[in-house]
């Protein structure tokens, strides 16, 4: 492993991200797989739509995409398809990737494009204060739900399983191990690949809810969570840990360039 400041660009720092904030867990995590698998940082491009974790790519010395709210996917399915063999990661929020970009988080799933996507997922939209967004669990506070959030949440690893999402996974911020692991397996897979990363937004989240400081939300993480059983639908603990898909099927990028050879190529 070389040094992680390696991979950062120490003159964008310090950082705008809280003390205790999960954000920096994750980019760690980013890094250490990026960096198992040797992948030329010439050819790796990071993507980010709005949000506090989609500052992420401004303090990482790759070329990246700082782009509009919940748009870094169609983003990022442009430089992938006019330039394959990129690396294209692309690095969200659960508000930016499950609200307004949920329409393009399915059907980049439906295309199994091979792009990877971390979704960093605190349960609030951070930069903007603590809205509830649809990972937001049900009767949690926010600042648009001050009695309680009655929205039913979505499962990120269902609903990109059933999307066509070839490779599915999710960890936490508390296993950084697995997060590190699922995160290079991800971006080994060639397809489009989605792991959700459990993280934790002290200021917001888990101010208003009570959960404490940084560490014993960590130990929240910890103690709420249980490690996926193939076959097993129902848990008694909230956050399963895991991986749910990894699977071989056509790749967008793939079928296109097929595509275009079969007619004649480009001419
Ligand atoms: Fe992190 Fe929350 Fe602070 Fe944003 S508001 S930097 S998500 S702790
Ligand atoms: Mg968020």
């Amino acid at each position: 492993m070389n040094n992680t400041l390696e991979y950062m660009r120490e003159n964008r720092l310090p950082h705008i991200w809280c003390p205790g904030c999960g954000n920096g867990t994750v980019i760690g995590a980013l890094i250490r797989a990026i960096d198992a698998l040797g992948l030329d940082t010439n050819k790796t491009v990071l993507v980010s739509g709005i949000g506090c974790s989609s500052r992420a790519p401004g303090y990482m010395k790759f070329d990246a995409l700082h782009t509009t709210h919940g748009r870094a996917l169609p983003f990022a399915t442009g430089i992938k398809m006019a330039n394959p063999e990129l690396n294209v990661i692309v690095i969200s929020g659960d508000g930016d990737a499950a609200a307004i970009g949920g329409n393009h988080l399915i059907h980049a799933c439906r295309r199994n494009i091979d792009i990877t996507m971390v979704i960093i997922n605190n349960n609030v939209y951070g930069m903007t204060s603590g809205q509830y967004s649809p990972l937001t669990p049900t009767g949690r506070l926010a600042t648009t739900a001050v009695y309680g959030n009655i929205d039913r949440t979505f499962d990120l690893p269902s609903l990109c399983g059933a999307a066509g999402a070839t490779y599915v996974a999710r960890a936490s911020v508390y296993h950084v191990a697995q997060l590190k692991n699922y995160i290079q397996k991800g971006l080994e897979n060639k397809g489009f690949s989605m792991i959700e990363a459990v993280s934790i937004c002290p200021t917001y989240f888990g101010r208003r809810n009570k959960l404490g400081d940084a560490p014993a939300m960590f130990n929240w993480i910890k103690e709420n969570s249980t490690m996926y059983k193939q076959g097993v639908m129902e848990y008694d603990k909230q956050i399963v840990i895991g991986e749910f898909v990894n699977k071989k099927d056509p790749e967008y990028t793939k079928s296109y360039t097929e595509l275009i050879e079969k007619l004649g190529g480009n001419k």
